[in-house]
């Protein structure tokens, strides 16, 4: 269903950039599963692979989230497709490029990886604004669980949890509070075209 939602939402958006929306297909896993990226196991998560277009939803993730995470939220789930098709979106609008470009050449990764997770945030905001302005789907409450899901996904959580230490050099997804900051702004403007901000702001400034 929210797959569904995310197509209505983007493909609209697509239309007004004069672009048509290729909806992407959503795999439901639990184990591991092949795909165009690769083989992968449940603990990478949900992914998104520009190979074969398809959003990788690990069902285990959404156990451990509601286990381990405290994010039991049904909208804390819809956060994670969100995200995950926010994705897509910046795939095939060229958001990404410079990412590929800065993994080609081994220069500044992690930096560039946040600010890709960063910018996936924001789009899921952004689709969750368009998305509520459209269906009305949200109830009480919906927002405060997919802002608690991105502060539990935060890399500083995440290490601290893992280690007891927080190494920010390290960052992938960025932190808590970036993640949070970021997926709401998205959803406070409701403007796609704010995403660009992402790879040009000072990285300091995320
Ligand atoms: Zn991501």
């Amino acid at each position: 269903m929210i797959l569904g939602d995310t197509e209505k939402v983007w493909t609209e958006e697509f239309q007004k950039l004069g672009r048509t929306y290729p909806k992407p297909t959503l795999v439901l896993f639990s184990g591991q599963v092949e795909s165009a990226c690769g083989l992968a196991e449940s603990a990478t998560g949900p992914f998104y692979c520009g190979g074969d277009q398809r959003v990788y939803i690990d069902l285990s993730f959404y156990k451990e989230m509601q286990q381990q995470l405290h994010s039991s939220g049904e909208f804390a789930r819809a956060y994670v497709v969100a995200h995950e098709v926010g994705h897509h979106v910046q795939r095939v609008l060229g958001y990404a490029d410079a990412v590929d470009e800065a993994r080609r050449t081994r220069t500044n990764e992690n930096q560039m990886s946040v600010r890709l997770e960063l910018q996936a945030d924001y789009l899921a905001g952004v689709w969750a604004a368009k998305a509520q302005k459209k269906f009305n789907f949200m109830e009480n409450g919906d927002l405060e669980s997919a802002i608690n899901c991105a502060q539990n996904i935060g890399d500083d959580t995440l290490q601290k949890k893992a280690s007891g230490t927080v190494r920010p050099e390290k960052f992938t997804h960025g932190s808590s509070a970036q993640r949070v900051r970021w997926f709401k702004k998205g959803f406070d403007t409701g403007d796609m075209s704010g995403a660009k901000v992402l790879f040009q702001v000072r990285y300091e400034q995320l």
